[in-house]
């Protein structure tokens, strides 16, 4: 099926923005429709110069009357939704922007997809598809033993953030039983890259690590997580834009797991040899800490069925790819540090506090 004109919502993002240089570069014109919140960054996308077939629309998901703006005027082939609140640990402190922009906001994204999607034309209607983007998190937590993740996994989702993506993840599913819209549900694992806002867990032990601080590792630093690169997700998003089956999931992963110590102490090594620092290995950063409350300890995703029926596998491999996202980090260093200090400068959150 030929694209032409997609929105993508949280276009600005970590993932958005990836998806959008993908598109950009298949000549497929972009909307990018987010609400320019702490985690947004236009500039990984428009920083040197505004590409062409490209326009950012500042507007919130959760907000009907900007939804539909956006749909009336672009009219596009197909949408990508990934506008989300998406960091755990500030699940944990304040859930309710996780309710509100992750299943009000994909709420009110399918009802207001929907009524305009039941205006088209014919072929633009048979056309049209919407990918509703989630995460591996909603499975819950795997033992050790366990198989990993597959589409027929029942949710268990453990943690605000997950338990808000899961009842997103169900809205969308329903809109296509109910109302016939031609959805498509993608799970993906642990993403890492450049432009991923510096409060992740493979930013901060960059940015620790290079500023010679303690790196914090969330209890005995034992929890399995399945890493993919930013840019295999998102040209897996984009096959199951293209040729995906409404109604169908896809979960992507690389088979990569990784322990969150082994992997911290994998970035302090190579970290080491890039900018070797005379006080010796930063391994001696890592500092165990509390624990996230309600911390998954595995997480794996079997992506055979994506690779079967979208034709789709991960391109980067792990060791290369991550050590290509630390040298953009040690390029990028005054970026991540000037985003932080927005913020206050690095703080450990998630502690279950107020909650
Ligand atoms: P991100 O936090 O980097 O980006 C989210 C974007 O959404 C930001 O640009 C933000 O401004 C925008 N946004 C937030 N609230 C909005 C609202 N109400 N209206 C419009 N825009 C809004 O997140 P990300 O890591 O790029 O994740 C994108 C999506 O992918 C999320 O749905 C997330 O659940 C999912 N996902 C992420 C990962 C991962 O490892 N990062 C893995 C699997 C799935």
């Amino acid at each position: 099926m030929t694209i032409e004109r997609v929105i993508v919502t949280g276009g600005a993002g970590f993932i958005g923005t990836a998806v959008v240089r993908q598109l950009l570069d298949r000549r497929v014109a972009v909307l990018s429709l987010d609400a320019l919140t702490y985690a947004a960054s236009p500039e990984a996308v428009d920083g040197d110069a505004i590409p062409a077939g490209y326009r950012l629309e500042a507007g919130d998901v959760r907000d009907s009357a900007d939804v539909a703006r956006v749909l009336t005027d672009f009219q596009p082939d197909g949408v990508i939704h990934l506008a989300a609140e998406s960091h755990v640990d500030r699940s944990i402190d304040g859930p309710r922007a996780f309710l509100e922009t992750n299943v009000t906001g994909t709420f009110v994204v399918l009802e207001t997809v929907t009524s305009w999607w039941r205006e088209l034309g014919g072929p633009s209607r048979e056309r049209f598809r919407l990918v509703h983007v989630s995460t591996d998190e909603v499975f819950g937590s795997l033992e050790p033993d366990d198989p990993p993740f597959t589409a027929e996994t029942p949710y268990r989702p453990r943690s605000p953030y997950s338990a808000s993506k899961a009842a997103a993840d169900h809205f969308a599913r329903a809109w296509h039983e109910t109302y016939g819209l031609p959805v498509i549900v993608t799970n993906c694992s642990n993403n890492f890259g450049p432009w991923q806002f510096p409060e992740k867990f493979i930013p901060v032990v960059i940015s620790r690590a290079l500023a010679w601080e303690p790196i914090p590792i969330y209890g005995a630093g034992d929890q399995v997580r399945d890493w993919l690169h930013v840019e295999d997700h998102a040209s897996g998003l984009l096959a199951a834009l293209e040729r995906g089956a409404p109604g169908s999931t896809y979960l992507f992963g690389a088979r990569n797991e990784w322990s969150n110590r082994a992997l911290a102490e994998l970035i302090c090594d190579l970290l080491d040899g890039m900018v070797p620092d005379k006080r010796g290995a930063r391994r001696k950063l890592l500092e165990n800490v509390t624990d996230r409350p309600g911390h998954d300890s595995r997480y794996a995703i079997d992506p055979s069925l994506a690779e079967r029926e979208l034709g789709w596998e991960p391109r980067h491999t792990f060791t290369d790819a991550l050590r290509d996202t630390i040298r953009w980090y040690v390029d990028h260093r005054s970026w991540a540090e000037d985003r932080l200090a927005k913020l206050g400068g690095y703080r450990r959150r998630g502690l279950g506090e107020s909650a």
